[in-house]
C-alpha cells in the first residue's frame, strides 16, 4: 500500500498560487498585498490552521464586497478548470497508471479545506487511481490509524512535520519525503527524493532487505 500527499507531492501547489495571484492582481492587489494576505489566510480560523481556501481568502479583506468577492471566485475557478491535469507533476500520470498495472493498493490523504481540495481533485481527474481519497483539516493521523492493517505501506509526502508525526506514531510505516524542483532538504532521518522516480527507487530497496 502506498499513502500518497496531494499538495506539492502531486499537486503543483506553487503554480495554482500563480494562478490565483493573477486573478487577484487583475482585481486591484498589489503583489505583495496579494502573498501576504494568503499567508495570513491559512490562519485565521482556528479549526482549519494551515489550510487555504478562496473563501478563507476573502475573510482578510474588509473592503471586498460580495459582487466583487463572485467574480474573483467565478474567474479563479475558470483558470483552476482550465489549467485541469496541467497542475499535475510530469511524472504523477505515467508513475500512478504503472502502479495501477501493479495492483498496488494507492491511498490518497490530503490536509485541507474540503471544498476546495475537492476541487483541486476534480480538475486533475486523478480519483480512478486511488482506492481510497481522504480529506482533513487537522492532522492524518486518525486516518492513518484506519487504514494501517499490518501489510507494508509507503507515504509519500513533501511535508518533513507530517512525515515526522507519523514516523513516531506508525513504526510500520516507512515514509519517504518528497522535495520538488530543489526544494530546500531538510535535516530529517528519513529518505529524500526529488520525484517518484526516485521514491520507486526507494520502495525497491526497502522491500529487498
Ligand atoms: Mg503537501
Amino acid at each position: 500500500m502506498i499513502i500518497f500527499d496531494l499538495d506539492n507531492t502531486l499537486f503543483n501547489t506553487s503554480l495554482l498560487k500563480e494562478d490565483l495571484r493573477e486573478v487577484f492582481i487583475k482585481h486591484g492587489l498589489t503583489d505583495e498585498e496579494f502573498w501576504s494576505t494568503l499567508r495570513e489566510s491559512y490562519n485565521i480560523d482556528p479549526e482549519t490552521k494551515g489550510c487555504y481556501s478562496i473563501e478563507k481568502h476573502f475573510c482578510v479583506f474588509k473592503n471586498f464586497n460580495e459582487d466583487k468577492k463572485n467574480k474573483i471566485e467565478q474567474e479563479t475557478k475558470k483558470i483552476i478548470y482550465q489549467r485541469g491535469r496541467g497542475y499535475l507533476y510530469d511524472d504523477v500520470v505515467p508513475a500512478l497508471n504503472k502502479l495501477k498495472k501493479q495492483k498496488e493498493k494507492l491511498i490518497l490523504i490530503s490536509k485541507g479545506i474540503d471544498s476546495f481540495q475537492k476541487l483541486k481533485l476534480d480538475v486533475i481527474n486523478l480519483r480512478d487511481f486511488f482506492n481510497k481519497i481522504y480529506i482533513t483539516p487537522g492532522d492524518k493521523i486518525d486516518i492513518l490509524k484506519n487504514v494501517t492493517n499490518g501489510q507494508p505501506i509507503f507515504d509519500i509526502n513533501d511535508h518533513a512535520e507530517e512525515s515526522h508525526l507519523v514516523t513516531k506514531n506508525f513504526p510500520n510505516i516507512s515514509c519517504i519525503l518528497i522535495r520538488r524542483n530543489g526544494q530546500e532538504r531538510p535535516k530529517i532521518n528519513i529518505p529524500i527524493a526529488s520525484n517518484l522516480d526516485e521514491v520507486f527507487q526507494y520502495i525497491r530497496s526497502f522491500q529487498s532487505n
